[in-house]
């Protein structure tokens, strides 16, 4: 088998998936950096609106709750 490839998020274009290619899952460092740049431009365009899945405010049931009667049985 020769070096799996992958399809770059960015231009669609195969990208060596392998060590030799460290911009991988894209296919240059033009793509990865355009990937990013667009990423935090979303995020800087959204002043003082916290994600809903980025803080525990309540609204939604704790990830930390234990279902009961799961602890280690005696
Ligand atoms: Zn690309």
């Amino acid at each position: 088998m020769s070096t799996p490839e992958v399809a770059c998020p960015t231009c669609g274009a195969l990208a060596a998936w392998s060590p030799s290619n460290p911009f991988r899952p894209f296919c240059s460092e033009r793509c990865k950096m355009v990937d990013l740049g667009g990423w935090f431009e979303e995020r800087f365009r959204i002043p003082g609106q916290p994600a809903p899945d980025a803080d525990g405010d309540g609204d939604q049931p704790s990830p930390t709750a234990q279902p009961a009667g799961h602890e280690t049985l005696q």
